[in-house]
């Protein structure tokens, strides 16, 4: 029998199997380098929650140390996309009061030093790794080594914005973290995070293993935010980067689908698109079914606040941006 949905308690279907052999053939893929033994569980099934639209992988066996400790050695591993860093910011100096902020998972600090230029807002964060809590502090930053269950007694209602970056998705029990975090809130505080929406654009070609299990356990979209919001009784936001046009899109996956990855670029895309005018016709039309939040077409990543009532019980007037 397949898992309920670990948001909204529906039935899950499933769509597919992924087997730990495919799982281990996907980051030799991407890192020229087999995992360790211990860092693949087992094979999943990948679940679709019938009433949410949540994707979640069944069992909920999430990567471990042995998973983390090895993907944290590859410098790819840690890029990141800033354009939600720089909407942080936006959003927080428009709230226009002193603020406190709590990251959790602050790494050395990276976050933390970008987000304290902003006015009346005092900065501070969680980190698991007593190394890179110790190099944060040497940059100045209040980054204390502990994790969210050592803290969440001590410190609820003490904050005013709790930061959880790319977590989430990466959790064994999603809504067990996120009642965590509410009780950090203050009435009237938000959490935000940001994660891939799913599927990615590049995921209509293939899979991507970054995003399956045991690296991500759910993968998201906007009804499966929308459950959160109602699960968790706060109001939700979402704001995404601009997707690329769908044609565009499909110029690059169909020289990629028909030439390998990365391989074919810049206007040598073209006679490779009109050899392969059948193929580009299917990946287009598959980019145009891709879902609409807030009437465009989704990008790959969203960033998300969801916001605790305010002590008069009315959610704090945001403005969207
Ligand atoms: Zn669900």
């Amino acid at each position: 029998m397949t898992a309920p949905c670990p948001i909204c308690a529906g039935p899950g279907q499933v769509q597919r199997r992924l087997t730990a052999d495919e799982i281990t053939a996907g980051f030799y893929a991407v890192f020229a380098e087999k995992p360790p033994a211990g860092a693949v569980p087992g094979d999943y099934d990948i679940a679709g929650c019938t009433v949410c639209g949540l994707v979640f992988a069944d069992p909920m066996a999430a990567g471990d140390a042995a998973l983390y400790g090895w993907l944290t050695g590859f410098t790819k591993y840690h890029a990141q996309d800033r354009w939600e860093w720089t909407r942080m910011k936006a959003i927080l100096a428009a709230a226009g009061r002193p603020m406190a902020l709590l990251e959790l998972g602050a790494g050395r600090g990276d976050f933390l030093a970008e987000i304290a230029t902003v006015p009346d807002l005092d900065v501070a964060g969680i980190e698991l790794s007593a190394a890179s809590a110790r190099a944060a502090r040497a940059r100045g930053l209040d980054v204390r080594q502990a994790a969210l269950e050592d803290i969440v007694a001590g410190e609820a209602g003490a904050w005013d914005v709790v930061v959880l970056s790319h977590v989430l998705e990466h959790v064994a029990a999603p809504l067990a973290l996120m009642a965590d975090v509410k009780r950090l809130l203050k009435p009237g505080g938000r959490v935000l995070f940001s994660l891939p929406y799913s599927p990615m654009s590049r995921e209509y070609l293939h899979d991507d293993i970054m995003n399956l299990p045991p690296h991500h356990m759910t993968r998201w979209n906007i009804s499966a935010l929308e459950t959160l919001a109602r699960v968790t009784g706060m109001r939700l936001e979402t704001w995404m980067p601009r997707a690329k046009r769908p044609w565009k899109r499909a110029l690059k996956h169909t020289c990629d689908l028909v030439r390998g990855e990365g391989r074919v670029s810049g206007l040598a895309r073209l006679p490779v698109v009109l050899a392969n005018w059948r193929t580009f016709r299917k990946v287009l039309a598959d980019h145009r079914k891709r879902d609409r939040v807030d009437g465009r077409m989704a990008a790959d990543t969203v960033l998300v606040s969801l916001a605790l009532p305010d002590a008069a019980g009315a959610a704090p007037e945001q403005r969207a941006t």
